[in-house]
């Protein structure tokens, strides 16, 4: 089983993703994870791809094809979710392409979506863990000390990326070169629309059902 899910910056990608993903044994693809763990290890596309991830735009399509296609090769698991690739029209015609070569295909394309005010509380009160990346919340999922993951103690910090000015950068690109997806994908096979506005554990089980 393959999927993509996609959808606008906030809309809980990461964190249904990874849900589903563990759950049915698939390799979860994080664009943005795949990105900043090149960032902090200083590879030659990490340098790259680190000015424009801080200002919020979107990486060139040929450094992130690269490492995406990489990562497909060397999955070993029942399938892969891809979360935050595609994210405009190029790429996907690219990983169309890359999934032809390697004789695969996508059983599931999700776009999840919610009012853009919600994508704002969400981005702007987001904490994420240092050591093991989990996600909190200042309002919706606090963690249980300040400042300290409930799962393995590690330091939390707000993305750079989701300071108000950044977000705001985040969802015109995604307006502009992500939602155009929506046209390309949305009369393919195996194409299903979720509303993920609502409560965290409904949204799983919408996306379950899909899945
Ligand atoms: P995310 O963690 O998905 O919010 O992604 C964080 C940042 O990584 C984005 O704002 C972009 O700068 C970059 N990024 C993630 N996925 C892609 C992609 N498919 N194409 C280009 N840039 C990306």
């Amino acid at each position: 089983m393959n999927i993509i899910l996609f959808g606008p910056p906030g809309v809980g990608k990461g964190t249904q993703g990874e849900k589903v993903a563990s759950e049915k044994n698939l390799d979860h693809l994080a664009m943005g994870d795949i990105l900043r763990a090149a960032v902090r290890e200083e590879t030659q596309a990490g340098l790259k791809a680190k000015t424009y991830m801080d200002a919020g735009k979107l990486v060139p399509d040929d450094v992130v094809v690269a490492m995406i296609e990489d990562k497909i090769v060397d999955s070993d698991a029942s399938g892969f979710l891809l979360d935050g690739f595609p994210r405009n029209v190029a790429q996907a015609e690219a990983l169309a392409s890359m999934l032809a070569k390697h004789s695969l295909k996508i059983d599931r394309t999700i776009f999840m979506d919610a009012p853009e005010e919600n994508l704002i509380k969400r981005l702007c009160g987001r904490l994420i863990c240092r050591a093991c990346g989990f996600g909190f919340h200042r309002q919706y999922s606090p963690p249980l000390k300040s400042g300290c993951c409930d799962r393995c103690g590690g330091e939390l910090y707000q993305r750079e990326d989701d300071r108000e000015d950044v977000i705001a950068n985040r969802l015109r690109v995604y307006q502009e070169q992500t939602r155009p997806l929506l046209d390309y994908y949305q009369h393919q096979e195996g194409f299903f629309k979720l509303d993920a506005g609502g409560e965290m554990d409904a949204v799983y089980a919408a996306l379950n059902k899909i899945v």
